[in-house]
């Protein structure tokens, strides 16, 4: 971080300043009570900073080198799947007919839109293993919600209303039990194993005539692979439950195994992880959901359908749960993914996941002799570390995240999944390259070293930022997003 940076001076209004000089007005000029009805127009000025052009191009490039994102960085956030995305990806979703095309504009006229989209849910069909796909999800917690409105939508219309309660294991993501409950469902936590997967004696004593349906995030938030799992496809749907898949984490088994090969009846995809939509910061995403035949009729509406005359937006649906999203879901997000998994093939889509799972089991093993290792077996896509042995020392998992900063890296995920002590979630992605994983590895040993000799260092980190430790819960709670307070 340079001198310039530090001293970035927030404050650069001066009075009278303008950025922009526009030509003399040739026309009469209207008085604002004639364009605007006077209830809606402010008494006072608004205080806006007064800065030149050139004053708010500094300004917004000095916030933005204070940020740290997948460009400008390594970002091991588990979880998160926060791999490089393919700059190809933006050229074409910048392309004026894609770009430019309005969701309200007649169907004759964006076909071209319309293929590409039918041709995106072809492939993730593919890819799932699903016999439909719908689109319109604006994230993972989305599509999970939509996908547990459909499981709801067929037990109802099966008569069996008593099946009031979804199966989530306590390795599951955060957003699992979430969805499940904003979508009317009780959760049902069924346990871990002393191997990190789900007890399947647990899960058979929980199953029973109420189970609308087992949730299973796969590989799990240990980024385990959960090794049973044709037994409790087996187990849920002979107690006539349904079977949720969280392909999330899609990175570590695409192109080698398929959720519908599996049993599973729904799956959520996060284009916006997997398929290299840009993200953090809140969105936008595209959370596809997969369905098995007996669901088809309850996706939500319209249904995009290919006829001999052209593609066809379907809003006949008696049984559908309805629209998820206004128009057709996040186009540009889809556009994006469409772009990667075509210009990746199948081949390319293969070694993501070798690649992703190789990279995460080589910085695990080299880590493992520095850190805890609570569940020492081969890993997928990401792999839990626990910092037990430096709290020991004073040093928590927080200290290690915020020392990392001084590296240059984002951390990675920490405290979660909860049923780790002193969590620590790396997911390297497929993206980086063996030097960038050494060094990030070398600054954890630094990290784990100092926790014994020199354990100030990582209290007291960040050294280097311009702020230092935050009140994240105030921050996240109470922004403040206005210029002035
Ligand atoms: C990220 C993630 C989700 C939630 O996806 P959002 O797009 O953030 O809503 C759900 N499940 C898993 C396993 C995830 O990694």
């Amino acid at each position: 971080m340079s001198n310039q940076d530090q001293t970035l001076i927030f404050e650069v209004s001066k009075e009278g300043r303008v950025g922009y000089s526009l030509p003399k007005l040739e026309i009469e000029e209207l008085s604002l009570d004639e364009l605007i009805p006077s209830a809606y127009i402010r008494s006072e000025q608004a205080e806006l900073p007064e800065v030149s052009e050139l004053d708010i191009m500094r300004h917004y490039t000095a916030l933005s080198r204070r940020n740290h994102g997948v460009d400008s960085g390594f970002y091991p956030l588990g979880s998160c799947t926060m791999k490089y995305n393919p700059k190809i990806n933006e050229n074409v979703a910048r392309i004026g007919g894609l770009a430019h095309i309005h969701p309200l504009q007649e169907e004759e006229t964006v076909q071209g839109a319309m293929e590409l989209l039918f041709d995106l849910q072809e492939h993730l069909k593919e890819i799932t293993g699903m016999d439909e796909v719908t689109l319109q999800p604006a994230a993972g917690a989305h599509g999970e919600w939509t996908g547990l409105m459909m499981i709801r939508a067929y037990h109802e219309a099966n008569n069996d209303t008593k099946r009031t309660k979804v199966i989530v294991p306590d390795s599951a993501h955060g957003t699992n039990p979430a969805s499940a409950t904003v979508a009317g469902f009780e959760t049902i936590t069924v346990k871990s194993d002393e191997n990190g997967l789900v007890d399947l004696e647990d899960l058979k004593r929980v199953v029973n005539e109420e189970t609308a349906a087992l949730m299973l995030t796969n590989p799990n938030t240990l980024g385990l692979f959960e090794a049973h799992i044709l037994e409790m496809a087996q187990i849920v749907h002979d107690a006539g439950g349904k079977l949720y898949y969280d392909g999330a984490n899609l990175n570590a088994v695409l192109s080698q195994a398929r959720p519908g090969d599996m049993g599973f009846d729904v799956v959520h995809l996060n284009l916006h992880k997997t398929f290299t939509g840009p993200h953090g910061g809140g969105g936008p995403g595209s959370g596809p959901v997969g369905v098995k035949e007996d669901l088809i009729a309850y996706l939500p509406k319209p249904v995009l359908v290919k006829t001999d005359e052209g593609y066809h937006f379907d809003y006949n649906r008696p049984e559908s749960i309805g629209r998820v999203k206004p128009f057709y879901g996040n186009f540009g997000i889809n556009v994006r993914a469409y772009t990667y998994i075509r210009s990746m093939g199948p081949d390319g889509l293969k070694a993501v996941t070798e690649y992703a799972v190789l990279n995460a089991n080589y910085m695990m093993r080299r880590l493992a002799p520095y850190f805890d290792l609570p569940y020492d077996q081969h890993c997928k896509h990401e792999f839990v570390l626990s910092g037990k042995r430096q709290k020991k020392l004073g040093v928590r998992t927080l200290d290690i995240a915020k020392r990392l900063l001084d590296f240059g890296y984002h951390p990675p995920t920490i405290y979660f999944p909860l049923n780790v002590e002193e969590c620590i979630m790396i997911e390297p992605t497929e993206t980086e390259s063996k030097e960038t994983l050494d060094s990030f590895i070398d600054a954890m040993i630094q990290i784990a070293k100092e926790a014994e000799e020199n354990p100030e260092i990582v209290q007291e980190a960040p050294h280097t930022t311009v702020i230092k430790r935050l009140d994240e819960t105030t921050a996240a709670r109470k922004p403040i997003l206005k210029y002035q307070r």
